[in-house]
Parts: C-alpha cells; sequence; structure tokens
C-alpha cells in the first residue's frame, strides 16, 4: 500500500479556536459546570473528550440553568439564541468562527437595505439555522437548482435580490447552484467574496488535485461535518470511491478490493491511497489509521515496509490562518488576573515522524496557492 497524506487537511483556524475556547474556559472555571450549545465541533471523538471533561451538551438554551457559562459552537447562533441565554443571565462565550460571523453580518446588511436574500446550503445544519434566524423574513434557504421554482420572488429581475452561502459547501455543488440562481435572477448580486471559507476551499482542492492518481480516498471525520462529507463526495466527482470514517475501527478491507495486482497480489498490498481529514478530525485519528494502515498492508507481501516508498505527504497549500479569542473569555480571562496573550494555542505543522505516523512521510512540495489559507 502507497499512502499519500494530504496537506492541508483537518483541524482548520476556526475549530482549533473553537476548541481552546472550551479548554480555557474549563481552566479558568474548574469548580463550574460548563454547558456547549450544540456540538462544539461536528466530530464525535471531540464531544467525547470534552464530555469526559465534564463539559454537557445541550440542544435548547433551556436546559442550562440560570447563570451558568454556556459555550455557543463554531457554526454561530441566532440573535434569538444569544437573547435566550441573556435572559437566562447566562455568561455566554461565543466561540463562532469568524468565517461564519461574516456571513451573518452580510445577511443583517443586505436584510437592512431590504433585499431577498437567497442562503444556498443545507436548511437543517446548524450554521444555516443560526445564519437564517439574523433576518428569518428576508432570507429562503437553497439546497439544490430543483427548489429555485419554489422561491417567493417578488421581481425575478430586481436588482434587489442576493445570495450568501453556507461556508462548508462543495465548490463544485455551490457552482451548479449559482448559476442556476443567475440564470433565474439575471440581477443576483454576488457576495462581497466567497463565502465558501479557505479551509473548506483549500482542502477540497487538494482532494480534487491528488485524488485522480490514487484508488481509495479515506477520509477521517463524522457523518454529521459537511465538510468531510463534501470531500468523499468531491472525490467521488472525480471518478474515485471515497470513504468517510471516524476512526481506524470503521476501517473496512474490502474498501481496497477493486485494486488490481500490480506485483503484490493486488487489493489492499497494491492500493495507493490518499488520506484526508475535515475541519473537525483532529490529527491523531488521522495518524493512527496511518500506523494501522502500514502495519497490515505497508510492505510488499511479506516484505519489510518501505517508509520512503510508502508514505508521503503533498503540500498542496501551506494555511497559517489563526483566529484570536473571542472578546467575552478574554474578559474572564483578564477578571482572574490571566493574559490572553500567554495562553494562546498557536496552530502548528504537523510532527510528521515515523513514531507518530508509521513511518516518516516523504514531503512532497505542490504548492500551487501561493499565500493561500489566509484571508
Ligand atoms: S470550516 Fe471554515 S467556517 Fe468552519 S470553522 Fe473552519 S474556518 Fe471556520
Amino acid at each position: 500500500m502507497h499512502i499519500v497524506l494530504a496537506n492541508p487537511r483537518g483541524f482548520c483556524a476556526g475549530v482549533h479556536m473553537a476548541i481552546d475556547v472550551v479548554d480555557q474556559v474549563l481552566d479558568l472555571h474548574p469548580e463550574k459546570p460548563v454547558y456547549v450549545y450544540h456540538e462544539i465541533v461536528h466530530n464525535k471523538h471531540v464531544v467525547h473528550r470534552f464530555k469526559d471533561r465534564g463539559v454537557t451538551f445541550v440542544e435548547e438554551v433551556s436546559e442550562v440553568p440560570e447563570g451558568a457559562i454556556i459555550v455557543f459552537s463554531a457554526h454561530g447562533v441566532s440573535p434569538a439564541v444569544r437573547e435566550e441565554a441573556r435572559q437566562r443571565n447566562l455568561t455566554a462565550v461565543d466561540a463562532t468562527c469568524p468565517l461564519v460571523t461574516k456571513v451573518h453580518s452580510e445577511a443583517i446588511r443586505y436584510a437592512r437595505q431590504g433585499y431577498e436574500i437567497l442562503l444556498v446550503g443545507h436548511a437543517d445544519h446548524q450554521e444555516v439555522v443560526g445564519t437564517r434566524g439574523e433576518a428569518p423574513d428576508a432570507i429562503q434557504v437553497v439546497e439544490s437548482p430543483e427548489d429555485i421554482p419554489r422561491l417567493k420572488i417578488k421581481d425575478p429581475n430586481s436588482s434587489k435580490i442576493a445570495y450568501l452561502t453556507q461556508t462548508t459547501l462543495s465548490t463544485d455543488d455551490a457552482e451548479v447552484i449559482i448559476t442556476a440562481l443567475k440564470q433565474a435572477f439575471p440581477n443576483i448580486k454576488d457576495p462581497p467574496s466567497s463565502d465558501i471559507c479557505y479551509a473548506t476551499t483549500n482542502r477540497q482542492q487538494a482532494v480534487r488535485q491528488i485524488a485522480p492518481e490514487v484508488d481509495v480516498v479515506l477520509v477521517v471525520g463524522s457523518k454529521n461535518s459537511s465538510n468531510s462529507v463534501r470531500l468523499t463526495e468531491i472525490s467521488a466527482n472525480v471518478g474515485v470511491p471515497a470513504f468517510l470514517l471516524d476512526d481506524v475501527s470503521e476501517l473496512k478491507d474490502d474498501w481496497f478490493h477493486h485494486v488490481p495486482d500490480r506485483g503484490h497480489g493486488g487489493g489492499p498490498w497494491d492500493a495507493r491511497v490518499l488520506l484526508t481529514a475535515g475541519a473537525s478530525a483532529p490529527e491523531d485519528l488521522v495518524a493512527e489509521l496511518c500506523r494501522e494502515l502500514l502495519n497490515r498492508w505497508g510492505g510488499k507481501h511479506g516484505a519489510s515496509l518501505h517508509a520512503d516508498k510508502t508514505l508521503e505527504q503533498r503540500d498542496v497549500f501551506n494555511e497559517d490562518t489563526e483566529f484570536g479569542l473571542p472578546a467575552t473569555l478574554k474578559k474572564l480571562m483578564r477578571e482572574k488576573g490571566i493574559d490572553p496573550d500567554s495562553r494562546r494555542i498557536r496552530v502548528g505543522n504537523y510532527d510528521l515522524t515515523a513514531e507518530t505516523y508509521g513511518a516518516a512521510p516523504k514531503r512532497v512540495a505542490l504548492t500551487v496557492g501561493g499565500a493561500a489559507g489566509t484571508r
């Protein structure tokens, strides 16, 4: 088996920040129960690890006792949720990703200017629910081109129609929907800059670029993680089967059975595999999967492992985006005499050692985007 690690993969700046926020709140107030509204990020392991540390996840603000601390997840919340937290006298720490906040701000601005807003995204996704809540009377959700005839638009030729998108859509699918919207509403306004975030775009571009060279794509991520599911779809779009798995326990041998004999008996022994992860998937799960793949099928059948031939990392974009901590958390830290800057967790590179991944990956620079990853 030959394994290619996609770079970038896994945690984005928004997820790093959101996890950091819950970590810091737990450290600041070990004596108080901490509640998180919705999953902090859409990853089963991240959520379970916080549950093990005493965090309670809730789907309704009314589940949180008055006066407690509540953290809003990276996906953002509607103003109604913020108001309910205020009325319950909760200390709200907002871990919404700033790139989601940007879409909220666009929705508010367009609504104030009297636009009819079409929000391209998945209606039941937490992020879309939150964005829609900013201007429920002005926003309609569009999930596919088939939704367009059902939209209630006063005048299709009006110049007061705008579209926005969920941050974690497939860029391929979004393009199809946006093209259809532009045909139906010729004067529709684009967002000031793409709402699909840099992390989603970069991870999808890496898969789009590398997948044609491999037999199978494995995406580490949870089933409810929009950007993880989109990575499997991008792979399928270029004709390569892709599988989403939460961790190594879900790995299946028969995913590789179609691989032809290239000299080692075919199947997993001859497979070329691209390994990537959604923006909410922790890197230790990727490393564990990598070790297991190398352990089972990394060498020639019955022969020893040749690390330089079996594992490589393709660097498609080098990301260096970081987000600061939310203002409420900084205030809580200062109240405890802690300088927020002294507690910043820096986004770092992967620790590409043989000990972590099962073999030391050879690095192949394929950077296509210059300064991509910063916006
Ligand atoms: S995927 Fe994008 S929008 Fe979502 S948290 Fe990460 S950076 Fe923010």
